[in-house]
C-alpha cells in the first residue's frame, strides 16, 4: 500500500512541473508518430516514442534541449546506433536507431571501438568532453538494431533514476485528435491464487454478465489513436470503478527497465501465447512490479457474492484527455463448489524443482502468479541428454531461471561444444560446470543438450572477383552461425584492425571506406567466432589503387 501511495506522489509531481521544460522538437516540423509511450510491444512497454520519418534514413536529428553528450551506445541489436544527451534540467534525451552521428561524436566512438576493437560499444562521457547547445544537429535518423523501418525512437529519462518519463508529459507535443477505443470486456476468474481467463464480451454497455461467485478480475482490449488511423497506439490511462470507486489504475506516465518485461503481467500471457490477442487486465498479479498502476484496491480484485450485482465502468483516456467509457453490471450466479486449481510454485520465493538427471531453479520473483509449473524429463529422448519440459510456453517470466542438466554422453570434441538448446528458441548457451550443463533461459520451453561442432558461415557481398576495390564504397560480408550464434568477429588489414558496423536483423558487416585507407595492397583478414569458439577465417588481398 505504501509502495502504491509514494507513486502516486511521483506521479502528480512529475505532472506539475513540465510547464518549466522547454524542449524543442529532435526533428524539424511537426512530431508524428508511428507509436507512443507505453505502447505493448513483446516483452516490453515501448520505453518513449517513434517518430516517423517519411520512409527516409539521413533526417537531421537536433538536440533538443542544452546539455552534454553523456553516454553513446553502438549495438548490433536493440537501439543500434544511440546517443544520450544529459540536460541540466534533470532530464537526459536518449536517440536511437541512428545510421550516424555528427563528425564530432563519429570520431569520438570510432575512437572508442578502434581501441577497444569492437564495434560494440558503450561509453559514459563526463560533461567537458562533448558539450551540445540546443538545436546543434547531434545525429542523422536511420533503421539500425532492432528497428523494423526508418524511424527516430525518441527517449525522456529521469537522469538521477533512468526510469523513462512519458515525453508528452515534459512538453512534447503530438497532435491527437481521435478518441481512444475499447473493443472488448474479458472477465477472469481469480479463484485458488491463479487467474484464469474466463470469456470476451464485445462492448457490454448496458448488460448485465453473468459470474460464477468468489474473486472475479476484469480485463479490457483497446487502442488509441492520434491524428492518423495507419498508425494505432497504446492506451495512456485506464481506470475501473466498481459500483462509482476507482479500484484499478494504469497510467503510462513513468516506468523503469527493471520492469518493463511485467508487461507479460499486465496483459493476459495465456491469451497472448495462444490467440495472439492482448488483453490488458484491470487486476494486479502479486509479482507484477511496474510503476504503472497509481491505484489498485484490493489489486483491483471484485468479490461477488450469489445474486449480489455490482455496477462497473471501465474509462480510458488518452493524453489530450479524449475518453470512451463502458459500463455494465456483474452478477454473482449460483454458488458451485469446485476443486481449487494445484500449483507448485509461488512469486516471492525460490521454488527448487528436479526431474531425472537435472535441477531447476525459479528465484524469487521470476515468475508473476502462483502456478503449476512443469518440469519432467521425457527419457525416449537419448541424445547428449534426455529432453526436458520446462514450464509452459504459456508462462512468462520476469527473471531468469536456471537449468542444470546432466549430459548423458560427453562427445570426442570436449565439453566446451556442449550448449543447452530450446527446441523453439534455439541455443541458450550454457556452461559445463561440476559435470552439469548449466544454462539461464527467461523463456518456458522444452530443452536439450546439443553439440555446435560447426564453424560460422562468411558469404562476402560486395568484394569484385579481382579483389580490386577502388571501386567501393563500402565492404560487406554476411556472418552467419545456425547453432550458437556469432559471438564475436574481428577484420584486419596488414595485421591492423579496421571498424566493421554491425546489423544483426541482416547478418550484415560493414566497412566504410571513407573511414580507413586501405590504399595499396592489404593483407586482409575477417575472423568470426561462434558460441562454442568454432572459428572461421576469411583471407584475401584486397587492392586499392
Ligand atoms: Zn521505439
Amino acid at each position: 500500500m505504501m509502495r502504491t501511495l509514494l507513486f502516486y506522489f511521483t506521479f502528480i509531481f512529475i505532472g506539475s512541473i513540465h510547464a518549466q521544460f522547454n524542449f524543442r522538437s529532435p526533428i524539424d516540423g511537426e512530431i508524428k508518430i508511428a507509436a507512443n509511450f507505453g505502447e505493448l510491444r513483446a516483452n516490453h512497454f515501448h520505453s518513449g516514442i517513434d517518430i516517423r520519418t517519411d520512409g527516409e534514413e539521413g533526417w537531421k536529428v537536433y538536440a533538443v534541449e542544452d546539455g552534454f553528450v553523456s553516454r553513446i551506445l553502438t549495438s548490433k541489436k536493440g537501439y543500434g546506433n544511440a546517443l544520450y544527451i544529459t540536460h541540466p534540467n534533470g532530464l537526459t534525451s536518449v536517440y536511437a536507431h541512428l545510421s550516424a552521428y555528427n563528425d564530432i561524436i563519429k570520431n569520438f566512438a570510432s575512437a572508442c571501438q578502434t581501441a577497444h576493437e569492437d564495434f560494440e560499444l558503450d561509453t559514459i562521457l563526463l560533461p567537458a568532453a562533448i558539450p551540445v547547445k540546443k538545436g546543434d544537429v547531434v545525429a542523422f535518423s536511420g533503421n539500425t538494431g532492432g528497428s523494423s523501418g526508418p524511424h527516430l525512437h525518441f527517449e525522456i529519462r529521469d537522469t538521477k533514476t533512468e526510469f523513462v518519463i512519458n515525453p508528452e508529459n515534459v512538453g512534447f507535443e503530438i497532435k491527437d485528435i481521435y478518441t481512444p477505443r475499447i473493443f472488448s470486456v474479458a472477465i477472469f476468474s481469480l479463484q485458488g491464487y491463479q487467474s484464469k481467463y474466463v470469456q470476451t464480451i464485445p462492448i457490454p454497455n448496458g448488460k448485465t454478465i453473468p459470474v460464477t461467485p468468489g474473486r472475479v478480475g476484469i480485463g479490457m482490449s483497446g487502442i488509441d489513436y492520434y491524428s492518423d488511423y495507419q498508425f494505432n497506439a497504446g492506451l495512456y490511462n485506464t481506470q475501473l470503478f466498481k459500483n462509482d470507486t476507482l479500484i484499478f489504475e494504469k497510467r503510462m506516465d513513468t516506468f523503469s527497465f527493471d520492469h518493463w518485461r511485467c508487461i507479460n503481467a499486465h496483459l493476459d500471457y495465456e491469451v497472448l501465447q495462444t490467440k495472439s490477442i492482448n488483453i490488458e487486465k484491470c487486476f494486479h498479479d502479486d509479482g507484477d512490479l511496474t510503476e504503472i498502476y497509481p491505484r489498485l484496491l484490493n489489486q483491483g480484485i471484485i468479490n461477488i457474492k450469489p445474486g449480489q450485482t455490482i455496477q462497473i465502468r471501465l474509462v480510458t483516456k488518452d493524453h489530450a484527455g479524449n475518453q470512451m467509457q463502458v459500463a455494465f453490471a456483474l452478477r454473482g450466479t449460483v454458488a458451485v463448489k469446485k476443486a481449487l486449481p494445484k500449483y507448485n510454485a509461488l512469486p516471492l520465493q525460490i521454488n527448487n524443482l528436479t526431474a531425472r538427471k537435472a535441477t531447476l531453479t525459479i528465484p524469487a520473483g521470476a515468475i508473476y502468479d502462483t502456478c503449476m509449473f512443469s518440469f519432467y524429463a521425457d527419457t525416449t529422448y537419448r541424445n547428449y541428454s534426455y529432453k526436458y519440459v520446462v514450464g509452459a510456453r504459456t508462462i512468462p517470466l520476469q527473471k531468469e531461471i536456471e537449468l542444470k542438466i546432466l549430459p548423458i554422453t560427453i562427445p570426442k570434441s570436449g565439453t566446451e561444444k556442449l550448449y543447452v538448446k530450446s527446441l523453439t528458441m534455439g541455443s541458450v548457451g550454457g556452461k559445463f560446470t561440476d559435470g552439469y550443463m548449466v544454462a539461464r533461459t527467461k523463456t518456458c520451453g522444452v530443452f536439450v543438450i546439443d553439440v555446435d561442432t560447426n564453424a560460422p558461415i562468411i558469404t562476402p557481398i560486395n568484394i569484385p572477383y579481382s579483389k580490386n576495390i577502388s571501386a567501393n564504397t563500402t565492404l560487406k560480408f554476411r556472418i552467419y552461425d545456425t547453432q550458437t550464434g556469432v559471438k564475436s568477429f574481428k577484420a584486419t588489414a596488414n595485421g591492423k584492425y579496421i571498424l566493421f558496423s554491425y546489423d544483426l536483423k541482416y547478418n550484415l558487416i560493414t566497412c566504410n571506406l571513407n573511414d580507413v585507407d586501405l590504399s595499396g595492397n592489404n593483407d586482409f583478414e575477417l575472423t568470426v567466432t561462434d558460441g562454442c569458439g568454432n572459428i572461421k577465417r576469411y583471407k584475401t588481398v584486397l587492392t586499392k589503387n
